[in-house]
């Protein structure tokens, strides 16, 4: 079969894709550490969408917190006579649907309009699950002489990943041979490929002084006043010390943000004695978060030393980023180019501050790409998913089996 057929196929399936995402975003999968009962049910449900596959498994985990509830994962294979397998990662879970008086319509009944469907998972990840699984519907049956296909369909994306995807990387199911895909971030137009991540580090500062009466400051040491020097001098130093730049990157530098802050008191006339605030820092990976944290220190310690208050810096969260993905290897050509046949204008390979699942490939020495059409409203009220959006990576996806596996 000609790659133009298995294309017209994948465009002929737009009424039975907007009845799969409408018949999956039905049924709840919200993780239990964020109020719901998991993802079994919806697994289930989406276990019978997957035919024509040469094996489907499931890699199923008790959750670490509420042993309970069963995490599911799923792995579906259309075996290759090649090496490797081309993988489409993509997850079950939601988020929280949030305050329910802001969705025009009820979050777990899909509503479509305009060339849309409407509901919670639609586009985060219900994009990546439907498109994938009609990408290989396309695929005429039959031995496939190149690599393998697979899909892994994961729980536990929106809280940890440690009972999904992290799971399934520590059953070995990846290998050095294989292109990794993973559909969890897009930009509009689709022509933004993500290789890279930025290092993530969370710093909770607790400056302690001394609190007395608004008249008497001189009595005290005023915690807020001794912070917020500090932040602002900290800000400085660390933007002229870690402002090299990585055209790749979006934004091209680390930024180092204050984020959260504590109250202070009360009433306008007392000195605060204590005063905390955290900062968010996403680094470029070829900064050493280590050493940020070292220099953030130091600078504590001097305007600790100048003012008397204790200041005190903790990680509260540091994840660091794996090297970023190989743009110089056959597969991702072949990848590119594909994503090159859809997009609506000129494809760039970049790196982002947020994390995905993808870095947790990336910590194993593996190669994994981030792509979709973008320009949904993932994590919003009233979350939606265009159904062209559906189509064209379908197409894409499609398109690399065709030439790597078929
Ligand atoms: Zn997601």
């Amino acid at each position: 079969m000609e790659l133009k057929r298995i294309l017209e196929i994948v465009e002929g399936s737009r009424s039975a894709m907007i009845s799969d995402i409408s018949g999956m975003i039905r049924i709840p999968a919200i993780g239990p550490s964020n109020g719901g009962a998991g993802e079994l049910e919806r697994a289930d449900h989406v276990q019978t969408l997957l035919k024509g596959f040469d094996s489907v498994e499931r890699y199923d985990t008790p959750d670490r917190s509420y042993p309970d509830v069963i995490r599911p994962n799923i792995v579906a294979r259309r075996k290759g006579a090649g090496k490797g397998t081309v993988w489409i990662v993509s997850h079950l879970d939601t988020v929280p649907p949030g305050d329910l008086g802001k969705w025009i319509s009820p979050p777990f009944e899909p509503r479509v309009d305009g060339g849309r469907v409407y509901g919670l998972g639609t586009e985060d990840n219900g994009q990546a699950i439907i498109s994938s699984i009609h990408a290989v519907k396309a695929i005429p049956p039959g031995r496939l002489s190149g690599k393998s296909i697979g899909l892994a369909i994961v729980a536990d994306e929106e809280t940890t990943s440690a009972m999904g995807i992290e799971y399934l990387l520590g059953k070995g199911c990846f290998t050095e041979d294989d292109l990794i895909i993973v559909p969890d971030w897009g930009s509009e137009g689709g022509t933004m490929i993500e290789i890279a991540e930025k290092h993530l580090l969370w710093v909770r500062f607790t400056v302690r002084g001394r609190q007395t009466h608004g008249s008497v400051p001189e009595k005290g040491i005023n915690a807020f006043r001794v912070g917020t020097d500090f932040l602002s001098d900290l800000m400085a130093r660390l933007k002229e010390r870690y402002g090299e730049e990585n055209a790749y990157f979006r934004p091209p530098t680390s930024t180092f943000e204050p984020t959260k802050a504590s109250p202070t008191v009360d009433n306008v006339n007392t000195i605060p004695g204590l005063y905390e605030f955290w900062m968010d820092c996403r680094i470029l990976p070829s900064q050493d978060p280590e050493e940020i944290l070292g220099m953030m220190r130091a600078v504590a310690g001097e305007h600790s030393e100048r003012t008397g208050a204790e200041i005190s810096a903790e990680v509260e969260q540091k994840t660091f980023a794996g090297k970023p993905s190989a743009t110089d290897t056959e597969d991702f050509k072949v990848f590119l180019e594909a994503v090159r046949s859809v997009a609506d204008g000129d494809v760039e390979t970049v790196g982002v501050g947020g994390g995905t699942c993808a870095n947790f490939f990336r910590l194993r020495g593996l190669n994994a790409y981030v792509w979709q059409f973008g320009g949904g409203s993932l994590h919003q009220p009233n979350e939606y998913v265009v159904l062209d959006n559906i189509v064209n990576d379908a197409k894409v996806y499609a398109t690399v089996f065709y030439r790597l596996c078929v």
